[in-house]
């Protein structure tokens, strides 16, 4: 029996899993890639050691990354993905058929050839007609004017190495200057339990971009820490309340999904005032 151990060098634990077989190991410029076979979690990706992507909840993160800022834009026409190579929030975003133009920035080629070959959905995802591809530091794309967004998903994982360039005020400030007048972007701001000042430093970061700033979960199995938070900036709809009816093709969100995923308002206070003492 081969166990490997999820080693997610921003979480306190490490944990083991089973697997059946090694389908890939891959060492990109940027990072080891490896995707393996698993009886309990289905086809696994994980990045120099820590899991990225499960095909056994994948929709949970995927599906939230993306429909709730999607449902929240009166017409969301144009979207970018920040990351994002393994195609899964991609999927979602295409459901919509509204979006008629996104683009991926991804700064590693070997994830998307890896993804295309290895995970389910995302050789479809990346022909669909409407997809562009820029194999670039997110952080450099927002520096390049011209674009126009209506929205905006940074899907860059934990937020270590080269990611944190997608940390900074810098970038949130860029970003948001490409996105149109009811501009959102979304950004995946890791566990509510083992990151929350990560969480705490980004909800600043974007209340000084954007008029408008919340913070919504789901829960994730697979990645340590497991309440997983999204921290979402907008400059015009109020995130909490969709501006349409759910497309119907979601296995995880729904109307109900939306509202519930939101931290109670006492809760996101007590937290961004850094008063939650667990
Ligand atoms: N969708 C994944 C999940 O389910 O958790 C999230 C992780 S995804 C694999 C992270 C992607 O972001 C990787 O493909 C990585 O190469 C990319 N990435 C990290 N930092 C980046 C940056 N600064 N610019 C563009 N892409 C970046």
């Amino acid at each position: 029996m081969l166990r490997i151990v999820n080693e997610d060098p921003s979480s306190p634990i490490e944990y083991s899993f089973e697997i059946q077989s090694i389908l890939i190991r891959r060492e990109s410029p940027f990072q080891e890639i490896l995707v393996v076979e698993t009886a309990a979690l289905g086809r696994v990706m994980l990045l120099d050691g820590a899991i990225q992507y499960c095909t056994r909840d994948e929709f949970f993160y995927h599906e939230m990354a993306a429909h709730p800022a999607l449902h929240t834009h009166p017409s969301p026409r144009r979207v970018a993905i920040i990351g994002g190579g393994d195609g899964g929030t991609l999927r979602e975003v295409l459901k919509h058929k509204e979006v008629e133009h996104v683009t991926v920035v991804e700064i590693d080629e070997a994830i998307l050839e890896v993804a295309k070959e290895y995970l389910p959905g995302a050789r479809e995802a990346f022909a669909d007609a409407r997809v562009g591809v820029e194999i670039k530091d997110g952080a450099e794309f927002v520096q390049i004017p011209g674009n126009s967004f209506d929205l905006m998903i940074v899907d860059a994982g934990d937020y270590v190495g080269f990611a944190r360039s997608l940390l900074t005020e810098d970038f949130f400030r860029s970003a948001a200057n490409l996105l149109t007048d009811k501009g959102l972007l979304v950004t995946q701001s890791g566990s509510l339990h083992f990151h929350r000042s990560t969480v705490i430093e980004i909800q600043n970061v974007l209340a000084q971009v954007f008029p408008k700033v919340d913070l919504y979960t789901t829960t994730l199995p697979t990645l340590p820490g497991n309440w997983w938070t999204y921290s979402i900036g907008s400059k015009g709809p109020s995130p909490r309340k969709p501006l349409r009816n759910p497309i119907p093709d979601c296995r995880y969100y729904d109307a109900g999904t939306h509202e519930h995923a939101f931290l109670p308002e006492t809760l996101y206070i007590h937290l961004r005032d850094g008063k939650l003492d667990w």
